[in-house]
């Protein structure tokens, strides 16, 4: 007879798979901004937070955030379950200061941060890489007068 696999075992391999391939919203925004001719990195460990897709040379990190989780404000989806409120509460209370500090961290290190909401994403695609294709344009720009 074999071992049943714990529980909590089976829910951590099953969030780094997860977490390797990237979430629907990501793999979506990836296949769109390399429809657009974008080259990135994806979860370039070694970043705070290893942000969802990397313009390295630019330096611009994104991250693709779930409404839920990380509480979009004024979001329909960034509801507080009825059942287990305060529990809910605090879990979402320190995803969003996780999320500051790996912002943060990241503009002192001279970072742009760009922060895409799934329900955005979802809603008008179009905008959200066109937004990402100027600030790309903008970064090119600013470093070719650098030179
Ligand atoms: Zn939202």
């Amino acid at each position: 007879m074999s071992t049943p696999i714990p529980k909590d075992s089976m829910r951590s391999r099953i969030m780094r798979a997860v977490r390797r391939k990237g979430t629907e919203p990501e793999l979506s925004l990836r296949s769109l901004l390399h429809r657009r001719g974008l080259r990135y990195r994806i979860n370039l460990r070694g970043l705070p937070g290893s942000p969802d897709v990397v313009f390295t040379r630019w330096k611009i990190a994104i991250f693709v955030h779930g409404c839920f989780w990380h509480r979009h404000e004024g979001c329909s989806l960034a509801s507080v379950p009825s059942h287990n409120g305060d529990y809910w509460n605090a879990k979402f209370k320190e995803n969003v200061s996780r999320d500051t500090v790996k912002n943060e961290s990241l503009r002192d290190a001279g970072w742009k941060v760009i922060i895409v909401w799934q329900c955005e994403l979802k809603k008008d695609p179009d905008q959200i890489v066109r937004g990402i294709v100027n600030e790309v344009a903008e970064a090119k720009e600013r470093a070719f007068h650098e030179r």
